[in-house]
């Protein structure tokens, strides 16, 4: 009993510092995606492949959680973006006040776009309010078909859905058809987008969609 009013107040506390957070980017017309996704679900090779797409319209940043490594900040980094990264150090999920804190160190008035990279973990990432404008859950071929029923909060809050991995549909039992069904269960508004970052399939209709978020934010912008 003790344990769930700890937790209400730590949610909250984090949906508040949330809310600063989201103010701040709004008044700076900057967006900010929250990637969402297990260990091995393809998050650093999608954005490794995504980024080059948008740096030439756009400027772009990348948060990276990690709970103890740099190895995927340093992969990001050599795209040529510039990255912080936020070692949790045992936590399995980023929250508000970590983001808060990275955001003081980017230059956000000439930021058009962050990427956050959560934590490799498909539970409490959806539970944690970052800010952010829209999150996206990033889910692999090879992770199999049940995630969506096994976690279905990742799905349910998020804007779309990256399905990676694709070149490796012969080799799995997974049925595409199947599983965007699945997924339209659980939210009939998703954006979906299989991918092969190997093959680069899919990579350009999936980094319009961040193009699209960006010009609609700026278009709120110059309405006020
Ligand atoms: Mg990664
Ligand atoms: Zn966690």
């Amino acid at each position: 009993m003790v344990k769930v009013i700890i937790a209400e107040k730590l949610l909250k506390a984090n949906e508040e510092i949330a809310a600063v957070n989201r103010r701040l980017l709004e008044g700076k017309g900057v967006v900010m995606v929250n990637l969402i996704g297990g260990p091995g679900a393809g998050k650093t090779t999608l954005l490794e492949k995504t980024l080059p797409l948008l740096t030439d319209k756009f400027c772009v940043a990348v948060i990276e959680g990690d709970i103890y490594t740099t190895y995927d900040a340093e992969r990001i980094a050599k795209t040529g973006v510039e990255v912080v990264q936020i070692n949790t150090h045992g936590a399995c999920h980023l929250d508000a006040k970590m983001i808060g804190d990275a955001l003081n160190q980017l230059p956000l008035d000439e930021l058009d776009l962050i990427i956050i990279e959560n934590v490799g973990n498909l539970v409490c990432p959806a539970e944690f309010d970052l800010g952010d404008d829209y999150k996206i859950t990033i889910s692999s071929v090879t992770e199999g078909m049940d995630k969506p029923a096994k976690y279905p909060l990742a799905f349910r809050e998020a804007y779309g859905v990256v399905i990676t991995k694709t070149d490796l549909l012969p080799y799995t039992v997974f049925n595409l058809g199947s599983y965007v069904e699945e997924l339209f269960k659980i939210n009939g508004n998703l954006k979906i987008f299989p991918v092969s970052a190997l093959k680069d399939e899919g990579i350009e209709d999936w980094s319009q969609l961040i193009g699209r978020m960006i010009w609609r934010k700026r278009r709120n912008l110059t309405v006020i």
